[in-house]
């Protein structure tokens, strides 16, 4: 089968050009000298984007083991773990809560909605000793976005830790661990840093340094550990790895983060929005639903598509990518048959990309038989794209 020409998907998602280049690199031994200043100077740009002044940690695995790392790390049997549900990430945090002994209450809403900063506020009222709130900033599977703003406050007000996983909203929404009060910020640079698949990236606070430290249950000696990361890395001078790092992802990340930093944060988060503004623009214009309930809880790296009545998902997007060469997403988890998903993150949020996803859904959907004005969608989005491109 051939390659797709675009892959404008969930993520993984296409990477920049200097990402792919710096993957090729030659493969180095972790103690030499050129790749430990590398691996340190990841660190330091990674806490740059982060906006943080505290510690990050670079963990070698996907996403997935920065989350699980984090909720072990912090989290004992029988403390009230405060999870905030608002799509199919957040359910599955709310598992490991509950597989670790805590005594898990959930705030839940419509997985097309956000959680009510106030809603949290009530909870935490109800469960006065929580030690815990976990959130999830961008939920990549619907597409929407919760106020971690406000939330993370809520929380400190409350005594409780915060776990937030930015993995898709790191550099396309804006954050701010330091001041919000996020304790541990989970990414991933295959989202909206347009790096490669299979680091986690994260940030932690002081006080969640205190609370892992203090924690009998927190892994030490093992692939899930943070603490081994802070006490065997960072504290030891940056000298001495718990484990082998992934040379090249390291690598990878790290010409990723570069792509921002230049850009410059602010304007790479700007690129984003402008491109989901687009993107939404487009789909309405072309007859069809955003899946978020409004376009406040619409987030920057994806926009998600509510599949019509009687349109298979996958059957469509196999179409568009043998058709047309264009890789889309499906739904996750319990939403994979319900929607589509354009990504627009990284290269993909770039420039004129996202007509591309709107103009392979629009016909692909109209080769279905659905009624689809393709081009009133590709006028709608450019129209965005051209007012935002006039200088103030
Ligand atoms: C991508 C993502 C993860 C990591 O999950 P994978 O499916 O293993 O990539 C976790 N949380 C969110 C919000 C994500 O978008």
């Amino acid at each position: 089968m051939r390659h797709p020409d675009y892959t404008l998907t969930a993520g993984p998602t296409t990477v920049w050009p200097r990402v792919q280049a710096a993957l090729g690199q030659p493969m180095l031994y972790d103690y030499d000298p050129v790749f430990l200043e590398r691996f340190r100077a990841t660190e330091r740009k990674l806490a740059e984007v982060y906006r943080t002044a505290g510690d990050v940690v670079l963990m070698q695995g996907e996403a997935v083991l920065g989350l699980e790392a984090a909720a072990r790390g912090l989290v004992r049997p029988g403390d009230v773990a405060v999870n905030l549900v608002s799509g199919v990430y957040g359910k599955w945090f709310g598992l490991w809560l509950r597989d670790l002994g805590a005594e898990l209450v959930e705030v839940e809403v419509p997985y097309d909605e956000a959680v009510d900063p106030g809603e949290v506020e009530a909870a935490l009222r109800r469960h006065p000793g929580a030690r815990v709130v976990s959130v999830v900033h961008s939920e990549t599977p619907s597409g929407t976005v919760n106020a971690v703003r406000e939330i993370g406050p809520v929380a400190k007000r409350h005594g409780a830790l915060v776990i937030a996983d930015v993995v898709s909203s790191l550099a396309c929404e804006e954050l701010r661990p330091d001041e919000w009060g996020l304790d541990v910020c989970v990414s991933g640079p295959q989202k909206s840093l347009a790096g490669p698949p299979g680091m986690s990236l994260v940030s932690v606070s002081e006080e969640a340094w205190d609370a892992m430290r203090a924690n009998p249950d927190a892994p030490r000696g093992s692939f899930l550990s943070l603490l081994d990361w802070k006490e065997r890395w960072i504290d030891g001078g940056r000298t001495a790895y718990p484990y082998t790092p992934s040379v090249s992802e390291v690598t990878g990340v790290e010409a990723a983060l570069d792509e921002v930093l230049e850009r410059g944060i602010d304007a790479y988060a700007a690129m984003h929005a402008r491109a989901a503004a687009a993107t939404r623009a487009g789909v309405r214009a072309m007859g069809l639903e955003l899946w978020a309930a409004s376009e406040d809880v619409a987030g920057r790296c994806v926009t998600a598509v509510t599949a019509p009545e009687g349109v298979e998902v996958p059957r469509v997007l196999a179409h568009v990518r043998e058709r047309y060469g264009v890789m889309l997403s499906p739904g996750f988890g319990e939403l994979k048959e319900r929607l589509f998903r354009l990504g627009h993150m990284g290269p993909a949020a770039d420039s004129l990309t996202l007509v591309i996803a709107l103009s392979a859904i629009g016909r692909g959907l109209a080769d279905h038989g659905v009624p689809v004005a393709v081009g009133e969608g590709v006028e709608a989005a450019l129209g965005v794209l051209a007012a935002e491109g006039v200088p103030a």
